[in-house]
């Protein structure tokens, strides 16, 4: 039998006519000939509430308790799903995590899938089940405890599910219609992108184009799992929303794919560092200990053995970063003069696998900035992706003047 995998997120399954909605979408493809293991999220806000309920128990949580409360969201909606397809005749039943069983690591909150057994779901296909109802989001350690994948999670248990059944596709039922160039609300002549590259998508997803967990797109590139992202509200067709997929599936494409964005950054700047052999690491070292992910590095030219040395980071792990560098002075490892923090930043970011083989992306991009009188405070730039840092306040106008130098509101 074909086999597909569908996940419906939060606001596909918030209420019991959603979830009918949705079962509905299931039985199409049951009827279409498919055996079909369904993966869902939370009821849309319970997570929050659980996680809520967490925090005010208890502070400083017990991070497997936490995960024992935080699962049970899903574990609802599974149930429901299952039940509503009963109901419209199809042969359905749920799993939990632990009774698959997904095998986690014990990195409780954040675990990673190792494990995915199929002799109990494919047992039952064999004995008629249609469809497997699988709880998002959850798995179970080897110490017999209950985990989960961090927020977002449930995309990446749908990938992980379609790779270790050798679906034929995942499709990713949300709230909006696919990917898009940019993002719509900033710019209104963004467009819908019929397919993605897996590369492009991971650059997107760890830019802020919050459609699906970056973990899952990971996954889905190393296992070669076409993603197909569409909208639960929507009556779809073969080609409805915007597909994932391996670069070799793409005909035409523009050189510049999609724009996208991050409010949530900082730029640190240590001033007059003594500059000598293991400096970076010297300072890099103690921040990656620390969990602070830096993005963008500058180091500027140095004068009289003294440099400047420029980092950005998530808004909100400047405090830890603060901490991990003044530290790392007060042991004497690294001599500075100041550090300062700018949080009025934005990272701003165009992305397309058409760069490898096209020059003139980076030019186009600064020209464009330019001309809207932005000040670009630090660049970064890869083999698909060209960054830069400007002030907060110029960001909406930044995208825009970058999706129209790259011509993004037209298809290739
Ligand atoms: N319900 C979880 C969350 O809100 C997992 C998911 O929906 O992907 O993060
Ligand atoms: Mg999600």
């Amino acid at each position: 039998m074909p086999l597909l995998v569908m996940k419906f997120g939060g606001t596909s399954v918030a209420d019991l006519d959603r979830i009918k909605n949705a079962a509905q979408k299931v039985k199409r493809e049951v009827d279409r000939g498919y055996d079909v293991i369904v993966i869902v999220s939370a009821m849309s806000g319970k997570t929050n509430e659980l996680v809520g309920w967490v925090e005010s128990t208890s502070p400083l949580f017990d991070a497997r308790e936490y995960d024992a409360v935080v699962s049970s969201g899903e574990n609802v909606t599974a149930g429901l799903m299952a039940l509503t397809l009963q109901e419209m005749d199809v042969p359905a039943r749920s799993w939990q995590g632990w009774q698959v069983p997904l095998k986690t690591t014990s990195a409780h909150s954040s675990a990673r899938i190792e494990e995915i057994p199929r002799a109990n779901i494919d047992a039952k296909f064999a004995e008629g089940m249609k469809v497997a109802v699988v709880a998002g989001f959850q798995g179970i350690s080897a110490e017999g405890r209950i985990t989960t994948l961090g927020r977002g999670g449930s995309d990446t248990t749908a990938v992980a599910f379609a790779a270790a059944f050798g679906a034929e596709r995942c499709d990713i039922y949300t709230d909006v219609d696919g990917v898009y160039t940019t993002d719509p609300r900033i710019e209104d002549k963004a467009r819908k992108l019929d397919k993605i590259a897996f590369e492009e998508m991971l650059e997107l997803a760890s830019l802020g184009a919050k459609v699906l967990q970056t973990r899952s797109v990971e996954l889905a590139m190393r296992y070669k799992v076409r993603l197909r992202v569409l909208s639960s509200f929507e009556e779809n067709t073969e080609t409805s929303g915007t597909l994932v997929c391996d670069e070799e599936e793409i005909m035409e494409q523009n050189i510049v794919s999609g724009v996208a964005y991050s409010r949530e950054e900082a730029k640190m700047t240590l001033t007059a560092v003594e500059d000598r052999p293991g400096i970076a690491a010297a300072i890099f070292g103690p921040l990656a200990e620390a969990g602070v992910n830096v993005d963008m590095i500058v180091q500027n030219i140095s004068e009289e053995g003294r440099t400047d040395m420029t980092f950005s980071c998530p808004i909100n792990l400047v405090g830890r970063a603060q901490s991990a560098i003044n530290k790392a002075r007060d042991r004497g490892e690294i001599a500075f003069g100041s550090l300062v923090a700018d949080t009025d930043v934005a990272k701003v970011s165009v992305v397309g696998i058409g760069m490898r083989s096209h020059t003139g992306v980076a030019s186009t991009m600064f020209r464009a900035l330019a001309q809207e009188g932005i000040n670009i405070k630090v660049i970064a730039t890869s083999e698909i992706k060209i960054s830069v840092l400007i002030d907060r306040k110029y960001m909406e106008l930044a995208v825009q003047a970058l999706h129209d130098v790259f011509g993004l509101d037209k298809a290739a």
